[in-house]
């Protein structure tokens, strides 16, 4: 096995990945740009190094940084995660090339091979898969694209070689948008992959997206963990994602998983990868292959219980994989929900900030995969990720009651988050049922479902105090011994909405309220309101016997120089009155004390 680990990447990924070396006993080193230098993936690590600037293009994705980075740690190996430099053949050849030191993923001619679309195609009809109908040649002209729509039909779907993600896809719905369509997917792959060629293929109207995760060996062991469904996408990019499908079943399930194991031997392909299909009307087509570790790889994990990254670590060190096709069994089913610093309400844009309240749910068969920590900004240089939460439950429908459970317990604020997205998901008749294609979230989800979600369970509103602590507009009240929790609609008045005693005699003085707002500070405790700080009674305002409705000012302290209103926390009658003008109080001595 390694000894020391490089990680170049960041976020959850790369603490992911940091966990299964710590378990390997593998050293870990993290990169970090100038954006992340108290990041969670940099405090996890063993030590870590600065790779650059914030822009991706010169830190995460600047390859000479990075093997220098692993030079100077003297690392033995390189795992890449997801995204940045994950699918770059030419990065793993330098790796490959690098003395002493191994990629953690396939040989970079399997990643070359498989990831320019075409030739995979090529790879899979060879290995008798099928694949969406469509060329294996790039396609350079309108009027070819004009030939196909004659021979399959329209839609089409202009793909760029190197996409993914739905960028570099453009649709093509008549022949008069041939030309087009052609430029800008051509524009696209050329501005987001550095490859503008292109091809086409039939574009499915209402397909299920289905992958299957693959582990491959040195040694001629080639397993399918079984697939996941990830149908549920905005945009062709994935939101929700589970394990099994709830579109297949057993014959197609099988037959799908062999497709994808003949695929890969085909290629050669060593390591973890997934093999991605479309399915509809109970056929299946071969999309593409991701040569690396996907973001969901956890609900594989969850139903079969193998460690996709502990075994990608152990194929790359040469060991060969602990189990055969035989011993893979999927039990039970498994949802993730990303939970990204988004707004469903306007149409998912990033929502960058501080992480004023960051409290991820547990128990029973809920895991988050994680590197944010509460007060950790979400900056606007990276993905909109927060968090991943996977739930695992013995069947589907237990899974979605065990997922309402999980995701009501998530507690964000500072920034608005896919959560409430995912809970109207699991009120959605469509979705519960496991019928949704990829279509279903663009197509049937109105805006308007989306914002009554997010105004019903979307991140409480915070503002950053002077102080730098977050304060909502809610409280917690205890009315004769009960809890309540109270939204108060125009917000609290800072200082009140701190309530912290340390703050309440008035030391926040600088907002002016020298008289009045600066300290509506004491709370009931039973029954009895009392003062929160030492001070001077300067007036008593009620008397026994009086009903009260709860808000009134009931005395005023001066502390400090300041005078505070003591304001009743609740309605009552007033019983007795044990201080009175003038008097000396101290910290949690009775003011009044009501019915
Ligand atoms: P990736 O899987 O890397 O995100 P793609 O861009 O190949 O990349 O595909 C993303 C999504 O686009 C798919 O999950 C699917 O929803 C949609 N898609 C791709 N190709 C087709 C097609 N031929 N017909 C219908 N939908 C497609």
């Amino acid at each position: 096995m390694f000894e020391k680990l490089l990680v170049a990447n960041r976020g959850e990924i790369a603490v992911r990945i940091m966990q299964a070396c710590e378990e390997l006993g593998v050293g870990t080193v993290a990169v970090y740009s100038d954006a992340d230098r108290d990041a969670g993936h940099v405090r996890y690590a063993d030590e870590a190094y600065n790779v650059g600037p914030a822009a991706a293009s010169q830190s995460y994705l600047n390859q000479e940084a990075i093997l220098e980075a692993a030079d100077r740690a003297g690392a033995d190996a390189i795992h890449p995660g997801y995204g940045f430099l994950a699918e770059n053949a030419d990065f793993a050849r330098a790796v490959e090339q690098a003395e002493g030191i191994t990629w953690v993923g396939p040989s970079s001619e399997a990643m070359q091979a498989l990831g320019e679309k075409t030739t995979a195609r090529k790879l899979m009809q060879a290995a008798d898969v099928p694949v969406v109908p469509g060329t294996t040649d790039p396609v350079t002209s309108a009027d070819e694209v004009r030939e196909l729509g004659e021979e399959y039909g329209y839609p089409l779907a202009i793909k760029a070689e190197g996409g993914g993600g739905g960028r570099g896809m453009k649709i093509v719905r008549s022949a008069e948008e041939a030309g087009d369509a052609l430029s800008s997917a051509k524009r696209e792959g050329k501005a987001y992959f550095d490859n503008e060629s292109v091809y086409v293929e039939k574009y499915l109207e209402a397909p299920r997206h289905v992958e299957v995760q693959i582990l491959a060996d040195e040694h001629g062991t080639v397993l399918h963990l079984g697939e996941r469904d990830c149908s549920l996408q905005r945009r062709h990019q994935k939101i929700v994602e589970e394990a099994p499908s709830p579109a297949l079943d057993d014959d197609l399930r099988e037959e799908i998983g062999e497709a994808a194991r003949r695929g890969v031997r085909e290629a050669g392909y060593t390591n973890a990868g997934t093999v991605e299909f479309l399915v509809e009307d109970g056929d299946f087509y071969f999309m593409e292959v991701n040569t690396r570790i996907q973001v969901e790889h956890p609900v594989t994990e969850e139903v079969t219980g193998v460690d996709v990254v502990r075994e990608q670590l152990r194929v790359a060190a040469g060991e060969e994989l602990p189990i055969s096709q035989e011993d893979v069994e999927i039990e039970g089913h498994a949802l993730e929900f990303r939970i990204n610093a988004e707004n469903p309400a306007d149409g998912f844009a990033p929502t960058p900030g501080p992480l004023a309240r960051y409290d991820p749910p547990g128990g029973f068969g809920v895991r988050i995969d994680d590197a944010l920590r509460q007060g950790d900004e979400i900056g606007g240089d990276y993905d909109s990720m927060i968090a991943k939460l996977i739930v695992r439950a013995p069947t589907r429908e237990r899974c979605l009651e065990r997922s309402a459970r999980a995701l009501k317990a998530f507690e964000v604020a500072g920034v608005e988050t896919t959560i409430p997205f995912h809970r109207l998901m699991l009120t959605d008749e469509t979705f519960r049922a496991g019928e949704h294609t990829t279509k279903y979230l663009d197509e049937e989800v109105d805006d308007d479902e989306l914002r009554e979600a997010v105004e019903r369970w979307g991140s409480p509103d915070v503002e950053t105090a002077a102080d730098g602590t977050a304060t909502t507009n809610e409280v917690s009240v205890e009315v004769d011994g009960r809890r309540y929790e109270v939204v108060v609609e125009d917000g609290l008045p800072r200082a009140a909405a701190g309530a912290d005693p340390a703050n309440a005699g008035g030391t926040t003085g600088g907002n002016g309220a020298a008289s009045n707002a600066g300290g509506a500070t004491q709370v009931a405790a039973g029954d009895a309101v009392t003062a929160e700080m030492q001070g001077t009674v300067l007036s008593v305002n009620v008397s026994p016997g009086e009903d009260l409705s709860g808000g009134e000012v009931v005395c005023v302290i001066e502390a400090m120089k300041m005078e505070n209103d003591v304001i009743a926390p609740a309605g009552g009658t007033v019983a007795e009155v044990p201080v009175a003008e003038g008097d000396a109080v101290d910290m949690g001595d009775p003011l009044v004390v009501l019915e």
